[in-house]
């Protein structure tokens, strides 16, 4: 696999002299590396020193790449502008960098540019200007009271309103001192005195089988490259034991990356860290402001972050001396990264930790196929934990058919379910009802002519929201591209006024169904739109906590992680919904993410049940859900996969070709398939209309490439893409290891 290395001498260990040309690699989405000249006078530059250059008419941020490609003559060749007063990119992040490049046939400047996504974070230090009291009080100054007070606190810089606070006077006397003379600028490096995480900080008392995982992790840091399954089911303590591994890593002076799904909503996450660690550490996703990245981005590159928790793009951090990579719940689909560069954060990870020589954990208590394949060949290891913390039972799993306990009309809680939920409430407890849907409903038709609402860009239906918090009361809108509109008064096709209908439940819908049921329940919908930041989050799971709420109606954002000791009934609504696709891991994804929230039931002393409301109940991810038999289930997907020469015993990668004018989308396509490499065991299907065929004003068509295992499937597409001429009005896109078929 590694075969793609970009090898550690093509960056180590050279060095670029006065006179010399070198090449510069420039963060841009298809950029390559372009020929600069040392100026005269210089310091020899090394591969990974951050340069400013010319471009163009501008100049640009950059990292000395290598050597010269050659392809410009010395005597046009312009000189570098600057070198910029920051460390080095470390060797391994040039390596990565240059090994995703490769892998997902992305331009190197385009995996740069994630490398460097805080630009301001090289222009330096941050300086603030602060006051403290002079050396020589001004002769004849005048002393109030105030004004002592104000020298007093002076003798520790601060910035003027700090001064003011501190000594509990007013700014204009501050400002008094200094244009008297007896306070005096300083100018101080501003560096975020954030409290560090201490490994000595005692930690919980560990039971047998977790203090035994926890060993062999610690044994796994400093001593190389390796990949361990940390495996155990929910509520088994696999984070506890991680943070074991965590802490050998900082008594040993290294840097700790740990990926999170969903890492804006981890609040629980932060506060079981800060209770191990005694600070909190440094967290890497988009919610976190400019100036905590500016800041935030330094102190990896500086060595300082020893901690950061983050979603997938902090594994592109500039870490000095990364020294153990966790990626928790492992098998989740948040790790691939579906736009501009196509990866999947786990693999990278994978990799990342190879080039470091640093060990890597994979936790998930419904670990990926790829992984347990992985585990069964003898590449990764496995710990495993078998049992819940503290005696706590797994929650009993019932299936109930829908098609013997329906429903009532235009309604989706079963007499079962109902049933349950009232119990639940008489005795103070909590539930859960998961539905992975959004919104209000799914889709909205006209009675009278059977008209579907449906997105201007894309082919999808809209989806009705009524609730204030997400798109005001009655808008429709789409999920893929963002568009959304009032509810029309009339009928575009046919003009009848008012007559459309809501088909399907959302989470809105639901809470409002149980509503009507259970009049005083108190009842939250958490779903990604009824959020709107990491604090919305983190007050539901107060709330939550605190036994403010009784039911709780979410989408999936509600399946990761969360522990509630009084929660003990989990229903899932509309259990089938995963399987509708039918895509390649259809079977595999239901089976996790119901497993996982299922896994939110009962993991205190209150035992937890489980209900699933299907259709299906003979469908073989139900009865293994029902029967707890995980392994018999994943041997038979196994077996499935590998009779298909599906991955991870085949290889796939798609192409999706797109473009506003459907006629050029669809030549492109078929010149494709035309210069396709069939032959033999490699196998090109399409060109086919992608399920979504038209995205964000975009016609879409898709080709998939299989291989079996030991292909270099990015030879043969680089190959194949060279063969045919693509106008610039249109994309293709290539999915190396692709997880979405849409
Ligand atoms: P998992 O990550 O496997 O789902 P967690 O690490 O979240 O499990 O543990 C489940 C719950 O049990 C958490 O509230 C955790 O704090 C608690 N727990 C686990 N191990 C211990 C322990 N050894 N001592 C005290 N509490 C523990
Ligand atoms: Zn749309």
């Amino acid at each position: 696999m590694l075969s793609l290395t970009a090898n550690r001498q093509a960056f180590a260990d050279l060095s670029f002299l006065p006179g010399q040309m070198v090449a510069v690699l420039l963060p841009l989405p298809f950029g390559g590396s372009y020929d600069y000249l040392v100026p005269a006078g210089w310091p020899a530059l090394q591969a990974g020193d951050f340069v400013r250059v010319p471009l163009g008419g501008r100049q640009c941020e950059g990292v000395i790449w290598g050597a010269a490609s050659g392809t410009v003559a010395p005597e046009k060749c312009r000189f570098i502008a600057e070198l910029l007063p920051v460390p080095r990119l470390p060797v391994v992040s040039l390596q990565l960098i240059a090994w995703v490049a490769a892998y997902t046939l992305s331009p190197p400047g385009a995996v740069l540019k994630m490398a460097m996504s805080v630009p301001a974070a090289l222009a330096g230090p941050r300086v603030s200007l602060l006051l403290r009291a002079a050396a020589l009080a001004p002769p004849g100054l005048r002393l109030t009271e105030p004004r002592r007070r104000v020298l007093a606190e002076a003798h520790q810089p601060g910035s003027a309103s700090d001064l003011a606070r501190r000594a509990s006077v007013s700014l204009s006397v501050v400002q008094g001192l200094l244009e008297a003379g007896a306070l005096e600028t300083v100018v101080m490096e501003r560096k975020a005195a954030n409290a560090e995480p201490d490994w000595q900080h005692p930690g919980p008392v560990l039971s047998e089988a977790q203090a035994g995982a926890a060993t062999e992790l610690r044994q796994r840091i400093g001593s190389g490259f390796s990949v361990t399954l940390l495996d155990g089911v929910t509520g088994s303590g696999k984070t506890e034991v991680y943070f074991e591994a965590v802490a050998e890593a900082l008594a040993k002076g290294r840097q700790v990356l740990v990926l999170l799904p969903e890492i804006a909503l981890s609040a629980q996450w932060l506060e079981r860290f800060r209770h191990r660690f005694g600070a909190l550490p440094m967290a890497w996703h988009s919610e976190v402001s400019d100036v905590a990245r500016r800041e935030g981005w330094r102190a990896v590159l500086e060595g300082r972050a020893k901690v950061v928790v983050g979603a997938r793009s902090a594994l592109f951090l500039p870490f000095a001396d990364l020294g153990l990579i966790i990626i928790d719940e492992e098998h989740d689909g948040s790790y691939k990264q579906e736009e501009g560069v196509i990866y999947h954060a786990r693999d990278m990870a994978v990799v990342r930790g190879r080039f470091g020589a640093i060990p890597v954990l994979l936790a998930s208590a419904t670990p990926s196929l790829e992984t347990r394949t992985n585990v069964e060949t003898g590449r990764y290891a496995r710990v495993h934990l078998p049992d819940r913390h503290g005696g706590a039972q797994l929650p009993e799993i019932l299936l109930v058919d829908q098609r013997r306990h329906p429903p009532a009309r235009a309604s989706w809680l079963s007499p079962p379910l109902l049933e349950a939920l009232g119990q639940t409430l008489a005795s103070r407890e909590q539930a859960l009802l998961f539905l992975n849907r959004r919104g209000y409903a799914p889709l909205t038709l006209c009675r009278k002519c059977g008209h579907r609402l449906q997105c201007t860009n894309c082919s999808t239906w809209l989806v009705l929201h009524r609730s204030a918090q997400a798109h005001g009361p009655g808008r429709l809108a789409c999920h893929h591209c963002g568009h959304w509109r009032p509810m029309p008064e009339i009928c575009p096709d046919c003009q009848a006024e008012g007559c459309f209908a809501a088909c399907g439940p959302g989470v809105e819908r639901l809470a409002e169904e149980l509503t009507k049921h259970f009049a005083e329940a108190r009842i939250a919908v958490m779903a990604s739109d009824t959020l709107t930041g990491p604090g919305d989050a983190a007050a539901l799971v107060a709330r939550m906590e605190a036994r403010d709420i009784d039911f709780l109606v979410g989408t999936q954002v509600v399946a990761k992680g969360h522990h509630f000791p009084f929660l003990t009934l989990v229903g899932v609504v509309d259990a089938d919904l995963g399987l509708a696709g039918g895509d390649l891991r259809a079977a595999e994804r239901t089976f996790q993410l119901l497993s996982q929230v299922a896994g939110r039931a009962g993991r205190a002393q209150h035992p937890g049940r489980v209900m699933l409301q299907t259709y299906q109940p003979e469908d073989k991810v139900m009865m293994a859900l029902a029967s707890g038999d995980a392994a018999r289930f994943y041997a038979a997907e196994t077996a499935d996969r590998r009779m298909a020469g599906m991955p991870p015993f085949g290889k796939l990668a798609a192409l999706v070709v797109s473009g506003a004018d459907a006629a050029m989308v669809d030549e492109v396509a078929r010149q494709l398939a035309k210069s396709a490499p069939n032959s033999g065991a490699v196998l090109v299907f399409g060109p086919a209309p992608a399920p979504l065929a038209f995205l964000r004003g975009k016609h879409r068509r898709r080709l998939l490439l299989k291989a079996p295992r030991q292909t270099s499937v990015q030879s043969l597409l680089r190959t194949w893409l060279r063969l045919v001429k693509v106008p610039s009005a249109v994309r293709v896109q290539v999915d190396v290891d692709p997880y979405s078929f849409l």
